[in-house]
């Protein structure tokens, strides 16, 4: 294949990447089958080796022995507001701002219907045909409990700042495209919102954990994001929602459940909202996925957010500089410039599927997005440089000899 030879050249200077890296250390916190190149960390995080031991503590000392009295002398009730305090940290958000609670999509519709209720005299929501579809979804399911009385209007990415006008009552907006990886920008849009008095949601899905976020000082509203992303919560790990402090008295969360209100063990019969972030919780915590998701935090806790977005830029430049010279013929389908682009990289190929699922049987774990998006995440937390260079490797034998062209290839699974 004569690859051999670029493998020597390369080589040493990967090795020398990896000796300089200061995140190099923190692979070893987590725990990845040998073999493995994963690229997938922007879908569901890898596995933190403490995750293991802190759910096993949590089942047998605290549920196995506290049985209920664990609410109060492990203080399970207060999860949400601990661990929103330490997800706060990770976006620029202020403390007593961000809970940790159900899912994204079920956080969107909370802020949603919020931001909604503080606009009465406005029914547009805008937002753009890059966001991730639950968004969609769920703006669309508001859209039919209002009796249509609302209008979800959507716009190219790149059209956004100019459709911002004065009939749109809330821009709902994710940070990082989930296909390409384009980044908006947060602060112009958001103050270009609040210039014609809309408010501004945002989902940081694909932002937190990778770079820094600065909800507080670019002015958001409202932001939600999950914690199975970049964070490493495990699969199915609970959400997160932000309320800016000065929205806090508007209390319009529409999912009016026990736990959101003032005094849920007055057991009263009339719906009271928590003035707290509280407001935004609806029931039990999920005391178990929330042990798993505090232990990944751990990690974060040994970097900066600086850091591993410097960490991820040259890992996603040396890749795409590496699959651009192996591949000339992919087209890059995330924009060039760093400061754009969240930790991903997608190509596109009319193949896409069939070539992601050749990667992954060659060990290298990415993903495919419809219609035909080849997508690589970037976890700066536990990627090394020489992943990096053997991953692009194998890409370019399954591109150049047609290796993904085998009929199981092309079998499509439940989820992609
Ligand atoms: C992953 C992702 C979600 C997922 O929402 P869930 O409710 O956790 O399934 C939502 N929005 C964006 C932008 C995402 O990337």
């Amino acid at each position: 294949m004569g690859e051999g030879k670029i493998l020597e050249v390369d080589a040493p200077d990967v090795k020398q990447r990896d000796d300089i890296d200061p995140l190099a250390p923190l692979r070893q916190h987590f725990s990845i089958p040998d073999g493995i190149i994963y690229l997938d960390g922007n879908s569901l995080g890898a596995l933190p080796k403490a995750v293991t031991a802190a759910l096993t503590h949590t089942v047998e000392e605290q549920w196995g022995k506290s049985l209920i009295k664990g609410w109060n002398c492990h203080n399970w009730i207060d999860l949400p507001a601990r661990i929103g305090n330490r997800i706060a940290n990770l976006i620029g958000a202020e403390k007593g701002t961000v809970i940790c609670a159900d899912s994204t999509s079920l956080n969107v519709f909370k802020v949603l219907a919020a931001a909604m209720k503080m606009r009465p005299e406005r029914n547009v929501i805008l937002s753009d045909t890059g966001n991730f579809p639950t968004d969609l979804y769920m703006a669309q399911g508001l859209k039919g409990l209002t009796g249509d009385n609302l209008e979800l209007r959507l716009v190219a990415p790149e059209e956004v700042e100019t459709a911002l006008d004065e009939t749109v009552a809330a821009m709902m907006l994710t940070e990082v495209d989930y296909r390409t990886g384009r980044k908006h920008d947060m602060k112009a849009l958001t103050a270009k919102a609040h210039s014609v008095g809309a408010l501004a949601i945002w989902d940081l899905c694909h932002s937190v954990g990778a770079f820094p976020v600065y909800l507080s000082e670019a002015k958001v509203d409202f932001a939600v994001g999950c914690s199975y992303k970049y964070l490493n919560g495990g699969p199915g790990a609970p959400a997160f929602v932000y309320v800016a402090p000065q929205h806090q008295h508007t209390n319009g969360n529409p999912l009016t459940g026990w736990m959101g209100h003032n005094a849920p063990f007055a057991f009263d019969l009339g719906y009271e909202p928590s003035a707290t972030m509280d407001q935004m919780r609806v029931g039990t915590p999920q005391v178990l996925a929330m042990t798993a998701l505090s232990a990944s935090l751990d990690v974060f806790e040994h970097t900066s957010l600086e850091a591993l977005h410097a960490k991820s830029v040259e890992l996603s430049e040396f890749f795409i500089s590496e699959i651009k010279r192996r591949c000339p013929g992919l087209e890059l389908a995330s924009p060039t410039d760093p400061a754009k682009r969240g930790s991903q990289v997608s190509f596109y190929h009319e193949q896409g599927y069939a070539v992601m699922q050749a990667l992954i049987d060659h060990g290298v774990i990415g993903d495919f997005r419809a219609p035909n998006i080849i997508r690589f995440g970037f976890a700066p937390l536990y990627l090394s440089f020489a992943e990096i260079l053997k991953a692009a490797e194998i890409f370019e034998d399954i591109i150049t000899d047609g290796l993904w062209d085998k009929p199981e290839y092309h079998q499509k699974s439940k989820v992609t």
